[in-house]
């Protein structure tokens, strides 16, 4: 971490409390390098999760107002703006960027933790410094990686290229504004495409920030546009846009196959997604149990269990269930402060909004009609804030084909599962799912450990650990989770096509 941040992580709750009352919002869509009001004339309000106030009116992008994004991005691509400068001069502009980010560190994360609530610490070291290490992680990739020469006869040369595809449509959700914006943005930009974001409803103002910081830096007009907008309208129109060459997508499931749905039925564009999970932690009888119960309570109730790679069920062995259960109902009350997240001490704040609290409690209701026990938690906190809390929860004695071990909650709530069998028993559980994003395994026996790991059908399997990661890994996952991975150099084959030159040298 920067000097800078590092300075950020030990501001007091009153000074982000002030800095958070002296910020001013732009609201309008971000298109061809200027801030511009939305043809459409629609607005939707921010509301910020801490206590229910109306932060902004956001101006909605509508169809047109796509179409004029599009059709700059289109522009940008095609004269080279761009994707024609020198490889050193692209990264010397995106590395810039990457500065911006860091300098504008408070800004940025306020504008995240204010819209979606999550801890001011979090939004700085990890959305905000996070998506500055994305974008200079990929700016530095620029001029060392190399295409490929194919092994002809001597009598001819054939260069296998990577090529930009076009116009990228990236499509987010609100958890990690910044940082999965950083995901596309990084390897889209680096390769030499032009970005559309469509941003989530719940999460705007960051993203603006962001393509602001970028023009700043000297991205060229029209190479990185921000259009916030309804789903259905501006996420939409976007997917079906005639011009734009590949949808990369992070979100639901429901959605995501929405986007499959507009391609096919318009331009046959590309689509990359990246959807939700119910992620396992396989407790074997042998596992260090403290280890494992501090790594089961960050992984559901980190970022209030809003996370697509949340650890939220829990697959353990019955002989070392009541351990972990003690264990973890210890770690979370000694760890997981729910407050006011622009406070420090705060480790969990609110859920996004409104509706997910509404979702999350009516989960919980669904899991005990279903048989499973409230082990701790299961109700809405500091209601007195007019913010949207909810307290850690765990249900134990959960069916593995129930509702709460199914489906992605969405929130701070742990769905325990025991057996008594072997570990392949084990093993079945946890693919048990239509997901398979990530899975964790906890065993002290290698032998073990590897069996589990290959069988495990998941993009990540962590061993004795749980939510390790890095840009230069890649990340996305198996069966209805997706297609397609974010970060790691993988990540550059996504925003390219190869292109084969073959010379007769006859
Ligand atoms: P969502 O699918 O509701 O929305 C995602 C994006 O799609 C938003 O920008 C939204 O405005 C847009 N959208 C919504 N309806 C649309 C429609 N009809 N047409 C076009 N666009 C539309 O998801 P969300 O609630 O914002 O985010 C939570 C989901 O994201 C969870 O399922 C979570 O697991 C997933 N997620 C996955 C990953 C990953 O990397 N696999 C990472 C983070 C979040």
């Amino acid at each position: 971490m920067t000097h800078g941040i590092d300075a950020l992580l030990s501001r007091s709750h009153d000074h982000w409390l002030a800095a958070a009352g002296a910020l001013t919002f732009e609201t309008r869509p971000f298109i061809d390098g200027h801030f511009t009001d939305a043809l459409s004339g629609d607005t939707f309000t921010s509301v910020s999760p801490r206590d229910g106030a109306v932060l902004a009116k956001v101006q909605a992008a509508g169809a047109e107002d796509v179409d004029r994004a599009v059709r700059g991005a289109r522009d940008a691509f095609d004269d080279g703006r761009w994707r024609d400068l020198p490889p050193k001069e692209r990264k010397r502009v995106l590395l810039r960027w990457a500065d911006l980010i860091r300098a504008n560190a408070e800004e940025l994360a306020l504008l995240d933790t204010l819209e979606m609530g999550k801890p001011i610490t979090e939004s700085v070291r990890i959305d905000v410094d996070k998506a500055a290490e994305t974008i200079a992680w990929y700016a530095e990739a620029i001029d060392k990686t190399y295409d490929e020469v194919a092994p002809t006869p001597r009598d001819a040369l054939a260069l296998i290229t990577r090529e930009p595809l076009g116009v990228i449509g990236a499509v987010i959700p609100w958890n990690y504004a910044l940082l999965i914006a950083s995901w596309k943005l990084g390897p889209a930009l680096a390769t030499g495409n032009s970005v559309v974001l469509k941003p989530a409803e719940q999460t705007s103002l960051a993203a603006l920030r962001l393509a602001a910081l970028a023009t700043e830096a000297g991205l060229p007009d029209g190479v990185f546009n921000v259009v916030p907008g309804r789903g259905e309208v501006a996420g939409q129109a976007l997917g079906r846009h005639p011009e734009v060459d590949k949808i990369a997508f992070t979100g639901s499931v429901k959605v995501a196959r929405l986007f499959q749905v507009y391609a096919g039925e318009s331009n046959g564009k590309q689509v990359a997604v990246e959807a939700g999970g119910k992620s396992p932690q396989l407790v074997l009888p042998d596992a260090d149990i403290e280890a494992a119960a501090s790594a089961v309570a960050w992984g559901i109730f980190y970022n209030a269990g809003q996370t697509c790679n949340a650890g939220s069920r829990v697959v353990v062995h019955a002989s070392v269930k009541d351990r972990l259960l003690d264990a973890l109902h210890r770690i979370t009350a000694e760890t997981f402060r729910v407050g006011d997240p622009l406070d420090p001490a705060t480790v969990m704040g609110p859920l996004v909004d409104e509706n997910q609290l509404a979702t999350v409690l009516a989960y919980v209701e669904r899991g005990v009609e279903d048989g499973a026990r409230v082990a701790f938690g299961g109700g809405r906190a500091l209601g007195e804030t007019g913010g949207s809390y909810v307290e850690p929860t765990v249900l134990d004695g959960v069916v593995n084909t129930s509702a709460v071990a199914q489906q992605e909650i969405f929130g701070p709530v742990l769905a325990i599962v025991d057996y008594d069998g072997d570990a392949d028993e084990g093993i079945r559980l946890a693919n048990e799912t239509d997901y398979g994003l990530v899975a964790s395994v906890w065993t002290r026996d290698v032998t073990a450990a590897h069996r589990a790991a290959k069988r495990l059908r998941a993009g990540t399997v962590w061993i004795n650990t749980f939510d390790a990661s890095d840009v230069i890994t890649p990340f996305g996952g198996f069966k209805a989770t997706g297609a397609g991975r974010d970060k790691s150099l993988h990540a550059l084959d996504a925003y390219t096509a190869l292109k084969t030159t073959w010379i007769n040298l006859a």
